[in-house]
């Protein structure tokens, strides 16, 4: 994973991923790590990075017709579920132009700011997309589709993390899927693909202060000095 990417043309600035599902605590950290960068002088981007149809609209519609697919919507998101079993190739398509749009989307609002030296921090990046395609389709984490593939291209983080929470505490905070087992899921899925991707995984049950200090240790080790 993560190796060949664009980030060949050798930025500048800083790239931190912070991914978990909706209610882990990505935001509050955030926040955190970006009033203490300030301190430190860094100067800091937040860019969040979630699906929304665009390209993909007429595939959607296709699909809904056809009643291939069973739609959530939330506040800020759109869930499209596959149901099992499925179209293999129409499943290949949706994940293909779906992912397309993830890269055309990040890489666009990535590229300026890191050539420009910021601390760009991504509120969720290539493994929350990954987690929510694979669990969407209901794939295996071993089986990576082309579309999969496309976001390898994305520059890899200087740092990443994974705020690891409990599936139930997570949607009382915010029922933003559908169940608790649809965070379950992505849970296991964030959990396999983290061992292959060698993201920092943060035990989020804690106090915000005290993962905070967690963070900031990995993040300071890596901020060039002024
Ligand atoms: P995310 O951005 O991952 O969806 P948020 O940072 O928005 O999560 O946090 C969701 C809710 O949980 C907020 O109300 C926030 O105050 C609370 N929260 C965040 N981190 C913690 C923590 N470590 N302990 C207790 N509550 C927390």
């Amino acid at each position: 994973m993560y190796r060949v990417r664009i980030d060949s043309m050798r930025r500048r600035g800083l790239l931190i991923a912070l991914s978990g599902i909706d209610g882990s605590g990505k935001t509050t950290q955030i926040k955190l790590l970006q009033n203490q960068l300030k301190q430190n002088g860094t100067r800091t981007l937040k860019m969040w990075s979630r699906w929304r149809p665009l390209l993909s609209l007429p595939l959607l519609r296709v699909l809904r017709r056809t009643r291939q697919v069973r739609v959530h919507h939330a506040d800020f998101l759109t869930i499209v579920e596959f149901h099992n079993p499925k179209n293999e190739s129409i499943a290949s398509l949706w994940c293909f132009t779906t992912q397309l749009e993830n890269f055309l989307k990040t890489s666009l609002k990535l590229v300026f700011p890191l050539l420009l030296g910021r601390a760009v921090i991504c509120d969720r990046y290539v493994l929350d997309l990954l987690v929510d395609g694979i669990s969407d389709l209901h794939d295996p984490t071993t089986r990576m589709r082309l579309g999969f593939k496309l976001l390898q291209l994305l520059p890899r983080p200087d740092q990443a993390f994974l705020i690891d929470i409990d599936a139930e505490t997570a949607f009382w905070r915010k029922p933003d899927l559908p169940s608790v087992s649809h965070n379950r899921e992505r849970i296991r899925v964030y959990l396999e693909l983290c061992r292959k991707v060698g993201v920092k995984v943060v035990d989020g049950r804690r106090s915000a202060d005290v993962i905070h200090r967690d963070i900031w240790t990995l993040v300071s080790s890596i901020i060039p000095p002024r």
